[in-house]
């Protein structure tokens, strides 16, 4: 099928002048082909359903079975392709009996008008469902099998699924192409979905790089600057450029994060800043729940420019010009670090991501992890992620401490993806001698 064919459809039935990315195209004209299974790996917001939605619409006759996590999810979806006048529907315990009825009618036709079907997990598990999937492969009536949020299937995830892990069953013996969709996965989640939907050895994938240009990585150690809060607040107004943005209207002007481990870190430095003369709040999950909002509020519309939180702080934020993301502490692993320093630079301006490092901090994230891990001896899984979780934890200490390499390189380890032109967007590629030299010092002087 060519281009002109697919983006018509694109036009007419979901009303898009063009694709959102070429990455979009690029899947959706893979998938459409129909020959290889798929993996898409794109951050949330990317527009990963339409890579599978629109090659279903390009089906006619056939059906495509989603399988998603959750009802909620299930039924935005369902809301949002009947609007478009596009069939969708699903099979769950709450389908009402009508509904379900005509649906199994149609899906019985030889050429059925239903496009999309969507089903969780559980309910694949179950006999209606394994029933309805031979018919319905016995007649080659299914198009494609999506799994949408593939990182269910991986333990490594955030939310594991056990009822994922069987949908690798469903492509034994037929040629039926596998999409699984994810936002930005690691390595070893990317590999899970690989093995448990058993993809293809050649599978296709569309892969989002993980490297932010604009944004600038560095560290420093609090226990070798005179006065750490000082350094703090320099940097902090170097980043918010006050002056130049007194025209903006406030919720535009600059802003940024300062990520603490603990509740008394947030209130120790939202504090100090204050008393420095730079506007900050805290964030924590000690407040009262309208507190905590109240704040968040205050700081996305720009009554304060910086919020000193906990890792709590940050889901759902949607902010475009915080300029900095400074860790007061160690983040939890490489992972937890892309994801809270990525909340800097929305909007594609330059913004910089620190970590102001310390050994106390450090040897209190050792001493918990040491302690789970010790505790979860006889549970195989809790293990495993306690295990995992001292990996990670092992690998931003490296980051901090000895392995003085390109900052961005470890995300692109991390995501699989190739070393990144970092262009001297870190403090090791900008002057890798004087970084050595603050590590040196670091290790050499024993205060903290
Ligand atoms: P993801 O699953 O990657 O988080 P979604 O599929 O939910 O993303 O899509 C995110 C948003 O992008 C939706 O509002 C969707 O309608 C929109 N979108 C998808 N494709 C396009 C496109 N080609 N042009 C404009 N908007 C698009
Ligand atoms: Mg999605
Ligand atoms: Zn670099």
């Amino acid at each position: 099928m060519d281009e002109n064919t697919v983006l018509e459809a694109l036009q007419q039935h979901f009303k898009f002048a063009t694709f959102k990315s070429q990455l979009q195209q690029n899947a959706v004209m893979e998938i459409v082909k129909g020959e290889n299974d798929v993996l898409v790996s794109m951050p949330t917001g990317s527009g990963k359903s339409l890579c599978y939605q629109l090659p279903a619409v390009l089906k006619p006759n056939k059906i495509t079975i989603v399988f998603s996590p959750l009802l909620a999810l299930i039924k935005d979806q369902i809301d949002h392709m009947l609007a478009l006048k596009i069939r969708a529907a699903s099979l769950n315990s709450k389908t009402l009996k009508a509904e379900r009825e005509a649906l199994l009618m149609d899906l019985k036709t030889t050429t059925p008008n239903t496009r999309l079907l969507y089903i969780t997990p559980e309910q694949a598990a179950t006999n209606t469902f394994k029933e309805l999937f031979k018919n319905l492969t016995k007649f080659n009536k299914v198009a494609y099998l999506v799994v949408d949020e593939a990182h269910c299937v991986s333990q490594w995830g955030h939310d594991f699924r056990p009822d994922y892990l069987k949908l690798g069953e469903l492509r034994n013996d037929n040629k039926i192409p596998v999409i699984a969709l994810t936002a930005t996965a690691g390595v070893e989640v990317t590999k899970d979905i690989v093995n448990s939907l058993k993809l293809s050895i050649d599978h296709r994938k569309f892969k989002t790089s993980s490297f932010r240009s604009n944004l600038y990585y560095d560290v420093f150690y609090q226990n070798i600057v005179d006065d750490m809060y000082k350094h703090l607040k320099d940097f902090i107004l170097e980043c918010l450029n006050s002056e130049e943005e007194k025209e903006l209207p406030k919720e535009e002007r600059s802003c940024g994060i300062v990520y603490c481990r603990t509740r008394e870190q947030t209130e120790i430095i939202a504090e100090k800043l204050n008393s420095m003369g730079i506007r900050s709040q805290c964030y924590h999950a000690g407040l009262k729940n309208k507190e905590r909002l109240d704040f968040q509020e205050q700081w996305q519309s720009g009554d304060y420019p910086v919020i000193c939180a906990t890792i709590s702080f940050g889901m759902g934020v949607d902010k475009s010009s915080v300029r900095f993301v400074i860790h007061w502490g160690i983040p939890k692993d490489p992972a937890s670090y892309y994801q809270e320093s990525g909340r800097a630079g929305r909007d594609g301006k330059p913004s910089k991501c620190r970590i102001y490092y310390n050994k106390a901090d450090k040897k209190a994230v050792e001493f918990h992890l040491t302690r789970d891990l010790g505790k979860a001896q006889d549970n195989v899984s809790k293990k495993l992620n306690a295990q995992s979780a001292m990996n990670g934890f092992a690998k931003i200490v490296q980051y901090c401490e000895t392995v003085l390499e390109c900052r961005h390189k470890l995300f692109s380890k991390y995501f699989g993806d190739p070393p990144p032109n970092c262009m001297k967007n870190c403090d090791i590629c900008t002057n890798r001698k004087v970084v050595a030299d603050m590590v040196e010092l670091f290790h050499t002087k024993n205060i903290q």
